[in-house]
């Protein structure tokens, strides 16, 4: 079976499973409490983890806080900034995940003004527009690094700069991009950035939000004991935050090696996709910036429904986003794509672990 929606979710790394089993099995005590081995164990492995996500992004290790993925994060960032009254106008853009559209149209409702950026056919936002839509009320510009739809790469760095010089709070969604790209928060003037633990072959329901060290706490989201310095409550998920650690480990030592064999399988599947369907597909990725792995194909004249249902024994992918698969897709219709056009668009996401050989089951 050829699993092609690593978008949605990856298989976990065997290294992290083994890790996991033993944070579940043996050393399961809980990383708060304090005078025991086994407490005193888990605290160990948390901060372990703690400092391989944070060598991952090349920041300290105090300025990453564990969340249950990037959806929480998302919201925490967010609202968190709300509760606070520091948000009188956000820019964002349309082509952003579920988390942080839905999250902002619940903050418009709250008399928040929300800016939506259009995309560009590359599929990322322009800069000029960017510099347009700000005013002296702006306060965050929250956008993602990486789609999830299509791959494409905004210009962060430039981004940040702008947001940098206008004393504006800029946070990255940086879900998608992890483990394809290099990210070093050394140079990147991001004040907070979004993480997930499940598209880096670790196990779902964790992540992190990453918050430049200068800022001052968050109000939490979740309100509850010390935790997190206050910031999140709730026990720590050992064994969740042991496996995030062990895929960011695996993700930093494999991503040279895992971008190229990315970037081969994806040039590998596009020709075998071409050969079996005559050319008559169309390739929807820009291929001038983007990430490698994702790619997003219409099959012209072909119900995008009907082909994964009918060629589900064989293959695992998908027709967007896994979060809001019943819409069609926000991110194709900001591209320009009609609805009947849309309706004939797969996405295929390749794994950094997986041998496709030639891809043969498409045949
Ligand atoms: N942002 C993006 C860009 C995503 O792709 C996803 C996951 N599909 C999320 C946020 C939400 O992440 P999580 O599943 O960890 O809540």
């Amino acid at each position: 079976m050829l699993y092609l929606d690593n978008a949605a979710t990856t298989k976990v790394h065997k290294r992290v499973v083994e890790k996991m089993i033993q944070y579940l099995d043996f050393n399961y005590g809980n990383a708060n409490s304090r005078f025991y081995k086994l407490a005193v164990d888990s605290r160990g492995a948390v901060e372990e983890a703690r400092g391989n996500i944070a060598k991952l992004l090349n920041c300290s290790p105090e300025s990453i806080i564990f969340t249950s993925g990037s959806t929480e994060s998302n919201n925490f960032v967010l609202k968190s900034l709300y509760f606070d009254n520091k948000l009188k106008h956000i820019i964002t853009s349309r082509v952003e995940h579920s988390s942080i559209i839905e999250t902002c149209k619940f903050l418009e409702e709250k008399n928040v003004k929300v800016t939506y950026l259009n995309v560009n056919k590359e599929g990322v936002i322009e800069i000029e527009e960017l510099k347009s839509k700000i005013t002296r009320e702006t306060s965050l510009v929250t956008l993602m690094l990486v789609n999830n739809e299509v791959g494409s790469i905004n210009p962060v760095y430039e981004i940040s700069q702008i947001c940098k010089d206008k004393g504006i709070l800029f946070h990255i969604d940086a879900t998608q991009a992890i483990g394809k790209m290099v990210i070093d928060l050394s140079k990147l003037n991001c004040d907070y950035m979004s993480l997930s633990s499940h598209k880096i072959y670790g196990p779902k329901g964790v992540g992190a939000l990453y918050k430049r060290n200068t800022l001052q706490l968050l109000t939490p989201l979740i309100h509850g004991g010390e935790q997190e310095n206050g910031e999140r409550g709730g026990t720590l998920a050992t064994h969740q935050i042991v496996g995030f650690g062990e895929a960011s480990k695996i993700c930093s030592e494999d991503l040279e090696k895992n971008i190229k064999k990315l970037e081969n399988d994806e040039r590998k599947l596009i020709d075998k996709l071409k050969f079996e369907f005559n050319n008559d597909i169309e390739i929807v990725n820009n291929f001038k910036n983007k990430i490698p792995g994702i790619v997003s194909v219409r099959f012209k004249g072909i119900n995008n429904e009907v082909f994964l249902k009918a060629v589900s024994e064989k293959i695992c992918a998908s027709t967007g986003a896994a979060c809001s698969n019943s819409n069609p897709s926000h991110v194709l219709q900001a591209l320009g794509y009609s609805l009947d056009q849309i309706r004939e668009v797969v996405r295929f996401s390749i794994s950094a672990y997986d041998d496709y050989n030639e891809f043969d089951e498409l045949s």
